[in-house]
């Protein structure tokens, strides 16, 4: 399903700017997926720009991973009134703009419990969780799926930072060996 600039399928869309799409290429092997679009996001209409995305670029960067090479979207497109959680109602009605994103994908990294709980279908310990590898199919296709620390809890501890630096690495080296369209510059 093609994402909709004015989408109006659940009740986000009243307090929102702008539907934030995902950002990179669209054939990379791997999608990191945040929870939901904050306010510097909602008002530039790119994922992960605000102080999150600092972060996130940050351990990125540390790791050897540039944003070009990756897919970044969010579990929701549009922000939720004071940065609140998605609901479930939100998440369900923008499941299928997801749904589009992550197929297919070699990896799926889960930032942070919303994108990880919405993905696997199942609540989960980020904790015990984090960098474990599960499987689920999306449209019928097997997929590996990482939970992951979100990069706003990396902010506040270190052990979250560590682990993600961590998630980061694993993306490394996938992208290392499935290869990659844009780095090829394709
Ligand atoms: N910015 C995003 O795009 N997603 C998040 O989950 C948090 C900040």
């Amino acid at each position: 399903m093609r994402l909709d600039p004015e989408c109006a399928r659940c009740g986000l869309c009243h307090g929102r700017t702008t539907v934030v799409g995902p950002e990179g290429p669209r054939n990379s092997k791997v999608v990191l997926v945040g929870e939901a679009p904050g306010e510097q996001e909602d008002v530039k209409g790119r994922p992960f720009v605000g102080r999150a995305g600092k972060m996130l670029d940050r351990i990125m960067s540390e790791q050897g991973v540039r944003r070009e090479q990756v897919l970044i979207t969010n579990t929701v497109k549009c922000r939720p009134p004071n940065n609140r959680r998605p609901t479930k109602a939100e998440v369900d009605e923008c499941y299928p703009y997801l749904e589009q994103e992550i197929a297919g994908k070699a990896m799926v990294v889960a930032l942070g419990k919303t994108a990880a709980e919405t993905i696997l279908n199942r609540s989960l310990k980020m904790n015990e969780d984090a960098n474990c590898e599960f499987y689920v199919e999306i449209k019928g296709i097997k997929t590996r799926i990482i939970p992951a620390f979100h990069p706003s809890a990396a902010m506040y501890r270190r052990s979250s930072r560590k682990s993600l630096g961590d998630t980061l690495r694993l993306v490394r080296q996938e992208l290392d060996r499935t290869g990659n369209a844009s780095s090829r510059g394709t």
